[in-house]
């Protein structure tokens, strides 16, 4: 099935950070030209109208901004009714809401409900690939991998490994966290577009027998990424100290594990020493970034700069239930913040990368999603940059694609996104509300070219 849909065109050819203007690609009159759900070309819509045949399909857009799809690289699926719990910080947070509401995904008809929401959702906010933690139970990861093979995305996830500091109902034990692990790799990993993420949710919830396990997982399966958290709370750190004594840092409990590396991502690592910052640099793991959560725990500033400094590699994440929103607009919104209040900044191209193909990078995904370079799937989000009155009423004064974006990510929620592509397939979400008039179906001939 071949289309084209038509708008402008925004994606990244390289970092922003490293490639300064010649980053971006904009395309004011643009198309991509889809087939079989991958990006075969995009660029000037005159150009491409007047090459397909006749009566080829053309999705309209114009004016409205088409991305590729948001990436999230840290969310907690099982946390949907655990977002805006008031008045904890995180290992608070986690003995009273967390670990009360996780204890429900013991129930598959829970969870295939919840996987539901989860998903529409995410594609509400334009938000096509994301990272998850699921409960402990291996029924949560079921029900997310299922749905979301059922929907053609690409998400990864993983079941978490946890088996003690948490209530018995949500413990596994060493043996059947590596276990029902490795039924979920052999089951999901790589079957259609999911990917498994070996999870132990974090050092205080797991033994040492159990980071032994997960080492095991991560050996056994070098290409399965491994997510977990590091460095978020003081308290939490000097927790880590006492439960593993042995330990140069808190970072060196993951280095000892063999769970540092390439395709490990490391939620929040705020508060690290220069020694931990040069080891996740060393190592090639990813830090992610989750402002809203952040903010909202009361955890700490990420530093960006040390962390760039560092040679270290980054990703901006949601972190729902503890970050506070779906959209990965407002998410760059908080990050701005959380750097100014850092004497630092967060140019709105640098962050629409972050969004895109920074996180497609910081996956390993690169050649697969994140951008409209050919052979890349077709996931795409189309931005409606006026969608409120107040928005289209700011971006009355704005002169260049800079401000705008910047406009977008400052005020931007689910509402400016007008449609979502999943595989060049237009996503139909549960309860969205009216459609806004654009991507009117025509096709290319003369009609199409005028
Ligand atoms: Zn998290």
């Amino acid at each position: 099935m071949t289309r084209l849909l038509r708008g402008r065109l925004l994606w990244f050819a390289a970092d922003p950070e490293e490639a300064g203007e010649g980053a971006h690609r904009y395309v004011e009159d643009g198309a991509i030209l889809v087939a079989d759900g991958l990006v075969r070309q995009a660029g000037e819509a005159a150009a491409l109208l007047a090459s397909v045949p006749e009566g080829t399909p053309v999705e309209d857009h114009r004016p409205h901004l088409i991305l590729p799809g948001f990436i999230d690289p840290h969310i907690h699926f099982p946390q949907t009714q655990v977002i805006a719990s008031y008045g904890a910080q995180l290992l608070d947070w986690l003995q009273k809401y967390t670990f009360v509401e996780e204890q429900k995904f013991a129930d598959p008809e829970h969870c295939a409900g919840n996987a539901k929401f989860f998903f529409d959702e995410l594609l509400r906010n334009g938000t096509t690939t994301a990272v998850a933690f699921c409960s402990v139970h291996a029924p949560s990861a079921e029900a997310f991998f299922a749905e979301a093979a059922r929907r053609n995305l690409l998400m990864l996830g993983g079941k978490v490994l946890m088996d003690r500091n948490a209530p018995e109902a949500l413990r596994d034990t060493p043996q059947r966290g590596y276990d029902e692990t490795k039924a979920l790799i052999g089951k999901w990993h790589k079957r259609g577009r999911q990917l498994y993420a070996i999870a132990p949710r974090f050092a205080i919830t797991s033994s040492e027998a159990q980071l032994e396990a997960a080492g095991a997982l991560a050996r056994e399966h070098p290409d399965c990424h491994v997510e977990t958290h590091l460095c978020e709370n003081r308290a939490e750190i000097a927790l880590v100290k006492e439960l593993f004594p042995w330990s140069r840092d808190y970072t060196d409990v993951y280095e000892h594990y063999g769970l540092m590396r390439r395709n490990t991502l490391l939620g929040h690592c705020i508060h690290l020493s220069a020694r931990e910052r040069a080891a996740i640099a060393e190592r090639g793991s990813v830090a992610v970034f989750c402002p809203t959560s952040n903010l909202f725990i009361g955890s700490g500033l990420f530093d960006w700069r040390a962390m760039r400094a560092a040679g270290g590699r980054i990703g901006l994440a949601t972190d729902v239930g503890g970050g506070t929103s779906y959209s990965m607009l407002q998410t760059a919104a908080e990050a701005y913040k959380v750097l100014q209040l850092q004497g630092q900044n967060l140019p709105a191209l640098t962050a629409f990368h972050a969004m895109t193909r920074g996180n497609a990078a910081a996956l390993g995904l690169g050649d697969r999603i994140g951008s409209f370079e050919p052979g890349r799937a077709c996931d795409a989000v189309v931005l409606d940059t006026g969608a409120t009155p107040a928005m289209a009423h700011r971006m009355q004064t704005v002169a260049t694609l800079e401000e705008e974006l910047f406009v977008l990510m400052t005020m931007g929620t689910e509402r400016n996104v007008a449609a979502t592509y999943v595989m060049g397939e237009r996503a139909s979400v549960a309860g969205a509300g009216k459609p806004d008039g654009s991507g009117a179906t025509s096709s290319a001939g003369r009609k199409g070219r005028a």
